[in-house]
């Protein structure tokens, strides 16, 4: 950073995050000969979700095969779904192979930005109270980085160990001990038939139930992993396979017509007779089988979280929660459920985008204040009134199926371009037109209505204002399509002063 706040001559770009969104963004600047950039990530490591989400069973729903980087994607995954000290590991060796480590600072929480509209930077303050100056922003914080819990009253009360899915405390011995378990996602999906294994009982609460598909998941052979490593474009055609497969059925929840019909078809037929085949009773069927469409929330894979529902060891309450006392979970109809312990799965604060940090754009306006409806950008990158500023897994570029990585790579590529605009073409800045902003997410609301995440489920996709400000309404080919190349007509570009690029060609 300028050290002087020389800001005219500030050509670095400062990246906000060091998960697999930061990483994409540092491999794809490097890629385009940018070398002047930091990434300030407020933990010791990098990894992001995977590095926080430590629970017993985490693993990644998309076949690693895809959710890898396309830059590195050759990689000696041990199952078909790697599981999360697999992907921790596998972005380490990528930070490292990429040469990227050196341009992380770590341990920096950065608390807000505020825009310098006569300079053309953005001036970052952190938690610490340190000050840097970067001519160019990028948010890559993720969309589930911050564990949401439920506002249930006497939650302070309670006596035993509570803690979040995402914050798991692995000192705690749940041997012989009861344990309430509040949420039923996709993070429960995963721990909660491994905790079975260790704890004398669950009990697990229940606000809506998910679909639940089978997980094609299966360790890799050693022939298979001697193929691979022999024959390394046998990862390649596996990769197109998945992604084409996961495209069609995506068609489930943001399209219509025969494909679409087909591939919900095929998601619906996987969910019911997986349903049927696991669980005997029926009465517990019943409470299992969602009253709205596959795919209107996340889509649950496993195949042992059905048996763990049907155990004699957990008792599943269907039942709202009236409240926590200090030995246990009170229900509306007033039963008392005595519980040693209890374990938030009940996911992430998904639709506060950014948050908490506080960014202000041209003429002090709050990102925040502009949000307040709920959050929206163009292609999920830009918001008209931030220039220079770019982000990474913004607002609707989720999936409900697909690899997250191949959108943040979308993005990273993208950003990547626009850096060098500002760069090659001497900009001291630039933002999207409002308009073009206007008319894409015209677009997203329109084609929201056509989706299965509006089908009146109760979601994290849905924002504070009931639309789906998280998810990309349309195919992961389209998304990376449309952010191929960006055109320079979407945006406003201010030169840098005369004085500045004489300085500079001097
Ligand atoms: C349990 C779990 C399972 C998932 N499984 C899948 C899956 O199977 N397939 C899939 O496609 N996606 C999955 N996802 C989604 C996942 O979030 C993305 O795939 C991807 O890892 C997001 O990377 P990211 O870098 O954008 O965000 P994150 O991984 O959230 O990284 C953000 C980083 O920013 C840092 N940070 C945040 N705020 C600040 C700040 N103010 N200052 C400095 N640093 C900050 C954080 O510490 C973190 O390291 C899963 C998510 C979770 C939580």
């Amino acid at each position: 950073m300028a050290p002087d706040g020389s800001a005219k001559q500030n050509r670095t770009i400062a990246i906000i995050g060091g998960g697999l969104g930061g990483l994409s963004m540092a491999y794809y600047l490097k890629r385009a000969g940018i070398e002047s950039f930091t990434i300030f990530e407020k933990a010791a490591d990098l990894g992001g979700v995977w590095r926080e989400n430590t629970y017993p069973g985490a693993a990644c729903d998309i076949p690693s095969h895809l959710y890898s980087f396309s830059f590195e994607p050759h990689y000696p995954w041990s199952c078909r779904y790697g599981k999360q000290s697999e992907i921790l590991d596998y972005a380490r060796l990528v930070a490292q192979k990429h040469d990227l480590l050196r341009h992380f600072s770590f341990g920096k929480e950065v608390a807000g930005a505020q825009y310098d509209a006569e300079q053309g930077v953005w001036r970052v303050q952190f938690g610490d109270g340190s000050v840097v100056e970067a001519a160019v922003l990028v948010s890559a914080v993720g969309q589930l980085h911050r564990p949401a819990f439920p506002d249930i009253p006497g939650m302070q009360r309670f006596a035993g160990r509570a803690f979040h899915s995402a914050r798991w405390d692995h000192g705690y011995d749940f041997g012989g001990k009861t344990v309430a378990v509040i949420g039923s996602g996709a993070s429960a999906v995963q721990f909660v038939p491994e905790l079975l294994k260790q704890a004398q009982r669950i009990v697990l609460f229940q606000r809506s139930p998910g679909w639940c598909i089978p997980k094609f998941d299966r360790k890799f052979s050693a022939f298979e992993r001697m193929l691979l490593r022999r024959f390394p474009v046998l990862y390649d055609l596996d990769r197109r396979r998945i992604f084409w497969l996961i495209e069609f059925l995506a068609s489930s929840m943001i399209a219509r017509g025969l494909l679409s019909r087909l591939a919900d078809g095929v998601m619906q037929s996987l969910a019911r007779v997986l349903m049927r085949v696991q669980v005997r009773d029926a009465a517990l069927r019943r409470k299992l089988t969602p009253d709205f469409p596959v795919g209107c929330k996340r889509t649950l894979l496993s195949n042992d979280w059905l048996p763990a529902l049907a155990s004699p060891k957990l008792t599943l309450v269907t039942e709202a929660i009236a409240e926590i006392t200090s030995d246990g979970v009170q229900t509306r109809d007033g039963t008392r459920y005595a519980v040693d312990a209890i374990v938030y799965g009940t996911g992430f604060a998904a639709a506060q985008f950014l948050a908490p940090m506080e960014l202000k754009g041209l003429n002090g306006q709050s990102l925040r204040e502009r949000w307040r409806d709920g959050a929206e950008a163009y292609l999920g990158v830009s918001v008209a009134g931030f220039p220079n500023f770019f982000m990474l897994y913004g607002p609707n570029t989720n999936l409900g199926a697909g690899s997250i990585i191949y959108m943040l790579e979308a993005q990273a590529r993208y950003i990547a371009q626009c850096v060098q605009l500002l760069q090659q073409q001497d900009l001291r800045s630039m933002q999207v037109h409002e308009a073009v902003q206007r008319d894409f997410n015209r677009e997203v609301q329109q084609r929201n209505r056509g989706t299965t995440y509006e089908s009146g489920c109760h979601s994290w996709y849905i924002g504070l204002d009931g639309r789906n400000t998280n998810n990309w309404v349309g195919y992961m080919s389209e998304y990376g399509r449309r952010l191929r190349v960006p055109n320079p007509d979407d945006y406003q570009l201010i030169p840098l002063p005369l004085e500045v690029r004489a300085a500079r060609t001097a």
